[in-house]
């Protein structure tokens, strides 16, 4: 059975407390005015009002990591870890992303061991979006700003204090460790606050789109002027990959101290909105300007990730919207994918060819 209880945000340290004694505790923080990811030890850091503007993948997928050291004649592993990860006040749609990303490197053929070893016994605690902003198109995604997929246990912000479900056995027991005996039951006053606060925050949401076609129209705009287009409002610069919770394509590289053997190998964040991301040593670049970049990153995330996984890779935060210097809305072209690809052009030969060729190096893109 799941539990409920009423935390008082003055009283968020015990929550932070019972986290930070078994885990290690990821929440977001405000640094230069910018909500990011950051380890915190007190209630003090937390930052739980502002929607975060980098992704919680960072908590499992480290931006940089070492996989090995070396020394010219033997390697090394990276240090085991101390403890187990929690991540505090994770909203909807990034709890989410994080159920995709298991797909891609915890459930499927391949297995990462340093993704598993940090995701397979965490704890998620989910923070409803109160407030959704207008980039956010969650409810577009089968998602909504309450939904608690992911999340082990969901708060909603009931203005003095936190109204704390359980959402799986994993949650309930922390709760039942954590608080004993002092648990404050939420009243009923409480309850109906939580109950306006969700409601509100679905119909502050702008209409859910429907892009259920997406797929399909994808499919016939292989070779379509709408990338050149589109390209035309993309500056390269790859933000939207790095803030995007479900992207994950990472580079491999080996730092060597100069004039030494010894270094260390690390993976890093990469992009497929990088010119280089996928230029070959012969020098040849199958995706060598935008248009083929900017029509990459839509095609995985609605195209073929659904192929893989069954799955689209995007869970509407916006973050891509919010964020980019250039003003490009995913949504807006997702909408002229629809009707475009809808207008009766079919996709010739050669598209279809090189699109399968393209599918074909993006599964191995997709880690
Ligand atoms: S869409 Fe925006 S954030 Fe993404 S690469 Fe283009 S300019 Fe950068
Ligand atoms: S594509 Fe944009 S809206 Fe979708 S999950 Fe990534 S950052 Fe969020």
């Amino acid at each position: 059975m799941s539990s409920s209880l009423r935390i008082a945000k003055q009283d968020m340290d015990q929550l932070v407390s019972a986290l930070t004694s078994r885990y290690r505790l990821f929440g977001p923080v405000d640094v230069d005015g910018a909500t990011v990811l950051r380890e915190v030890k007190s209630a003090d850091e937390l930052a739980l009002d502002a929607a975060l503007d980098g992704p919680v993948k960072a908590a499992f997928f480290p931006q940089t990591e070492m996989l090995l050291s070396y020394d010219g004649t033997t390697s090394e592993p990276p240090p085991g870890r101390d403890k187990p990860t929690a991540v505090l006040g994770v909203r909807p749609c990034d709890a989410r992303s994080l159920l995709l990303l298991d797909k891609v490197f915890g459930t499927g053929k391949y297995r990462d061991s340093l993704w598993q070893r940090r995701h397979d016994d965490s704890l998620i605690i989910g923070l409803g979006c109160g407030t959704p902003l207008e980039t956010c198109f969650c409810n577009s995604m089968n998602l909504g700003p309450f939904d608690s997929q992911g999340s082990d246990i969901m708060l909603t912000d009931i203005g003095d204090a936190f109204l704390a479900e359980s959402c799986t056995d994993k949650g309930e027991r922390f709760l039942k460790a954590a608080y004993k005996s002092q648990v404050q039951r939420p009243s009923q006053a409480d309850l109906d606050k939580a109950g306006q606060v969700r409601g509100k925050a679905l119909e502050s949401l702008a209409p859910a789109a429907d892009f259920s076609g997406v797929k399909a129209a994808l499919a016939t705009l292989w070779d379509s002027a709408l990338w050149d287009e589109v390209a035309l409002g993309c500056l390269s610069c790859g933000a939207c990959a790095y803030l995007c919770p479900t992207c994950h394509c990472f580079d491999v590289q080996d730092e060597t101290a100069p004039g030494t053997m010894q270094g260390r190998r690390v993976r890093i964040w990469d992009t497929c909105q990088s010119a280089l991301f996928t230029k070959e040593a012969s020098g040849h670049n199958p995706r060598p300007s935008a248009k083929e970049r900017i029509r990459q990153r839509v095609m995985h995330k609605f195209s073929y990730f659904v192929d893989n996984f069954g799955e689209t890779a995007c869970v509407g935060c916006g973050r891509c919207i919010r964020l980019c210097p250039a003003d490009f809305d995913v949504r807006l072209v997702l909408e002229r994918v629809k009707v475009e690809g809808k207008s009766g052009k079919q996709e010739n030969r050669q598209g279809r060819q090189e699109r399968q060729e393209a599918g074909t190096k993006d599964v191995r893109h997709a880690g």
